[in-house]
């Protein structure tokens, strides 16, 4: 059922607003979207960037799907795990976690953790998922490095970031790149609407999630392999969310994901 209005992502802001020194983007209105995918280079990374944005879309009926495109086999911190169990555990936490937030469709690519490059290949690989979907809108990790928060731009995220953007416009739109997608699989092509970069350097949209603060929390605690360690997580977010929502030019004592939104249509 589609509860329209929820307050959440819904939120709107005049293109020309300026609060915090930031440019605000206004968005496209969340009863024009039907279906969002968002692409990651690990598990675990929609959760800490986005899942509470997440939350908010699917409790307003839109459907959403995860596109990971490894499976953070590099990732871990104990030994005395064998490597090999390290990749269906990480595709089962993560799992999990888009359990928490409304999401039960979720496609797992497969590449090697840490030697992602956005080659044609990826690309291809991008474009398909984009042309099964259809989606309005597409989350994606920033393809740029940030010197402040090294860890935000890890070079797999980058990757992700460039190939997933090269795949929105022109490969998934344009019917004669990758033809055999056409040709072979009967996969048409597609045009997203609005895409929302997460992680990326100037952000211009500030999704509240005050709301759902908590379900972001629990699906970060599904990824017990990355988080289990982690005694402060939740005072960390907190802070760091609550930063984001004052940048945004929100009401104290809310809490925001940031986004740069880019229309694409
Ligand atoms: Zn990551």
């Amino acid at each position: 059922m589609r509860r329209r209005g929820a307050g959440l992502t819904a939120r709107r802001h005049a293109a020309s607003a300026l609060h915090g020194g930031s440019r605000i983007r206004s968005v496209l209105s969340d009863t024009e979207i039907q279906r969002v995918l968002v692409f990651a280079a690990h598990p675990d990374d929609v959760d800490f960037g986005t899942a509470g944005t997440i939350a908010g879309w699917t409790d307003a009926g839109i459907s959403v799907v995860y596109c990971i495109v490894t499976d953070g086999d590099a990732g871990g911190h104990d030994d005395s795990v064998p490597r090999a169990e390290i990749a269906p555990l990480r595709r089962k936490e993560q799992t999990a976690a888009a359990a928490c937030v409304g999401v039960t469709d979720l496609r797992f690519l497969g590449y090697p953790d840490g030697r992602v490059e956005a080659t044609l290949g990826l690309r291809r690989d991008l474009a398909r998922v984009i042309r099964q979907v259809r989606p309005d809108r597409v989350v994606c990790p920033s393809p740029e490095r940030n010197y402040a928060r090294l860890g935000v731009s890890h070079p797999d995220h980058r990757a992700v970031g460039s190939a997933a953007l090269d795949a929105i416009y022109p490969d998934a739109r344009n019917p004669y790149a990758f033809p055999e997608l056409r040709a072979e699989e009967g996969l048409e092509p597609w045009t997203v609407r609005e895409v929302w970069v997460s992680g990326g350097l100037a952000p211009n949209h500030y999704a509240d999630v005050t709301d759902t603060f908590g379900r972001k929390i629990a699906a970060l605690r599904a990824h017990g392999s990355q988080t289990g360690h982690m005694d402060t997580l939740e005072e960390f977010l907190r802070d760091r969310l609550t930063q984001l929502a004052a940048q945004g030019g929100l009401p104290d004592g809310r809490l925001a994901e940031a986004f740069q939104v880019l229309d694409v249509g």
